[in-house]
């Protein structure tokens, strides 16, 4: 899990930009008397996120008693993220916001979406809310669905809000088949609150992370099977581990907790993968 700076663009200029080309005069008047709502969404939304109090803002259906959660969704698929709508900008801001790209839910996929962090069909008046929108890649966006915390530890971790980016807490360990594969487990250090130690595992679960590492190590073994194969045989197991260790120390130095960290620190303390463990055939 990545941090990224929070966006410094307010729910009500961001609702305003969106709204700011519709023609309707009574649908215009009907989402303008919503501004304030929206900026005391946003308000709670952020003086309730990472204390474990994310999962007690209501859902709703209508909103300031004249505007159906549909119409509050649209402005988000058609005046924000459509292409020429008045908000694209925002949204063309927000989705750059991670580094080189790098879907900052999982550290791995590409960003192509953004994710709403309380799902716009329950919480529409979050649907533009800049903070309660998250660059994701495909694949954590299906994962995430219309999903909504029931409690605490069900709140997934927030790249602009939760940081545990400076010591390590993903880990995995090499089983011993053929081919061999890797385990992927995230270890919560003890100087973490209960809270946040549940939180970082539901969120290690709800996009099915271990999975996700599990299989680009599998190709990361097959790719790397001929290199190994020639260095075990001019340096034996010990240049094995050695060259496997050098690897996981530059992935550390980028980021602490990317699977291909916990990969390479794996297979370099493993004796069996390191002695021939590591062929796949
Ligand atoms: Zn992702």
């Amino acid at each position: 899990m990545k941090v990224i700076t929070k966006p410094n663009i307010t729910a009500k200029d961001a609702f305003l930009t969106c709204i700011s080309k519709v023609k309707n005069v009574d649908l215009k008047t009907r989402l303008t008397a919503c501004v304030n709502l929206i900026s005391q969404a946003e308000t709670e939304f952020e003086s309730k996120i990472t204390k474990g109090d994310i999962h007690t803002i209501c859902k709703e259906q209508i909103v300031n008693g004249n505007v159906i959660a549909k119409e509050l969704k649209t402005v988000y698929t058609d005046r924000m993220a459509g292409t020429n709508a008045p908000g694209r900008t925002i949204y063309d801001k927000l989705i750059l916001a991670p580094k080189n790209g790098i879907c900052p839910l999982c550290s791995h996929g590409h960003v192509s979406t953004l994710d709403h962090y309380l799902p716009k069909s329950d919480f529409p008046r979050l649907a533009v809310v800049p903070i309660n929108l998250i660059p994701s890649c495909f694949d954590c966006n299906k994962y995430k669905l219309t999903t909504s915390p029931r409690k605490p530890e069900e709140e997934t971790l927030h790249p602009y809000y939760d940081n545990i980016e400076d010591v390590q807490w993903l880990y995995a360990q090499v089983n011993h088949t053929t081919p061999p594969t890797v385990s992927f487990f995230v270890k919560p250090l003890d100087s973490w609150s209960d809270l946040l130690k549940a939180r970082v595992q539901h969120h290690f679960q709800s996009f099915s992370l271990a999975k996700l590492y599990t299989k680009e190590a599998a190709v990361y073994i097959s790719d790397l099977n001929q290199r190994l194969q020639s260095i075990h045989s001019s340096s034996g197991a010990i240049g094995v581990s050695e060259y496997l260790r050098n690897e996981a120390i530059s992935r550390c130095a980028v980021d602490k907790n990317s699977w291909r960290t916990a990969f390479y620190f794996a297979v370099a303390d493993d004796d069996w993968f390191c002695d021939g463990g590591f062929q796949i055939s």
